[in-house]
């Protein structure tokens, strides 16, 4: 691991604008995806800037009937949150399909959004990558696939965003709350928020340098039954092959996102009007231009099925 400078911001501006100053700074939060890639070289900051102390570990209504979560919300805490729970059972589900407990004690709600991807020639410095070294080409491609995206890919990129707590929140229409270091404030609809490869993979989100996020939103609640399925190689401790976050209400309309096969969780709004006639007419819009490679096509079979068994779960 490269030598580097650590600091605590004192306010979430004054965090913003200390990254803003030095190119070579970075957040830290959690730590626990940012420390495992300086470990690695991967990630190289001069200078990291603690954003514990600031106090934005609160989740709390909102005027509208929604809640405000705090970026600094361990993953834990969000999960067993007992509004949570009761309204927003597919984020409290997906955060429990992810990572194990100990890593979840640390993670935060900032901190999972912003992940990096878990493509291995991403983690391996000797194999070229446009992610890591833009313009140094992907690995991935005509290599080994089966983890990678069948939706919104590029010819620079063909990763797929590792968050399962990022699909409950696209299901939700949740905000992304942030302050700028000028001090400004906006809210990233999540829609927005995760960008896709194009030929810039390397810039993976909205925000802008030195943008700090300071809580995400979430809508007042939908109602509906929730379901998070998620398949993946083993029981636990493992990323998504494939997940599916929904939302169904009783005449049988609802809402539908997929984690695993694309660079942000993937949700087609026009899609969801299938919703009553089965996964296999919600998969065929869904899945619309889907680009697979020998090793990752079973992906489009396993997204419908899986489909499936999220509506059953999610109606029984
Ligand atoms: C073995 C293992 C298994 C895992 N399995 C899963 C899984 O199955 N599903 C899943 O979803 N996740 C999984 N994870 C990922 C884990 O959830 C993330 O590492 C964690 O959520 C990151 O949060 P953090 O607070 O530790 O972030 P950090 O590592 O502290 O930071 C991550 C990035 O976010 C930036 N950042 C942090 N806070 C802010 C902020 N407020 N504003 C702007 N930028 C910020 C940092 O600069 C950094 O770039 C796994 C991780 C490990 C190590
Ligand atoms: S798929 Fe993306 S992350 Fe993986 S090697 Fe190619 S450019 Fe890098």
């Amino acid at each position: 691991m490269k030598a580097f400078a650590y600091e605590r911001a004192r306010t979430p501006a004054e965090a913003a604008a200390a990254v803003a100053r030095d190119p070579n700074a970075k957040f830290i939060a959690g730590g626990t995806n940012l420390l495992d890639l300086m470990k690695l070289e991967i990630e190289t900051p001069r200078r990291l800037v603690d954003v514990n102390g600031l106090k934005l570990d609160q989740i709390a209504p909102t005027k509208d009937g929604g809640l405000r979560i705090g970026a600094l919300v361990r993953n834990t805490d969000l999960a067993a949150d007992k509004r949570v729970r009761k309204d927003y059972g597919v984020l409290s589900r997906a955060l429990l399909a992810g990572a194990s407990g100990q890593l979840r004690n640390k993670a935060t709600t900032a901190g999972n959004l912003l992940q990096r991807t878990r493509c291995p020639y991403f983690y391996d410095t000797n194999m070229p990558c446009n992610k890591r070294t833009p313009g140094a080409g992907c690995s991935a491609i005509g290599g080994f696939t089966r983890s990678h995206a069948v939706l919104g890919t590029s010819e620079a990129c063909i990763a797929t965003h590792p968050s399962d707590m990022a699909v409950a929140m696209r299901v939700l229409d949740a905000g992304v709350e942030t302050v700028r270091p000028d001090g400004a404030t906006r809210t990233i609809p999540i829609a927005e928020f995760h960008r896709l490869p194009g030929n810039t993979p390397h810039l993976e989100t909205a925000l802008a340098p030195g943008e700090l996020i300071t809580a995400v939103t979430l809508p007042k609640p939908v109602g509906g039954r929730h379901a998070y399925h998620k398949v993946r190689d083993r029981a636990s401790y493992a990323f998504a092959l494939v997940s599916v976050a929904t939302v169904l209400h009783e005449d049988g309309s609802g809402r539908v996102a997929l984690g695993g096969v694309a660079h942000k969780p993937w949700r087609v709004e026009a899609a969801e009007s299938a919703l009553p006639r089965g996964a296999k007419a919600v998969a065929e819009t869904l899945l619309a231009g889907a680009k697979t490679t020998p090793q990752n096509a079973f992906k489009l079979t396993l997204a419908e099925r899986a489909l499936g068994a999220a509506m059953a779960e999610a109606r029984s």
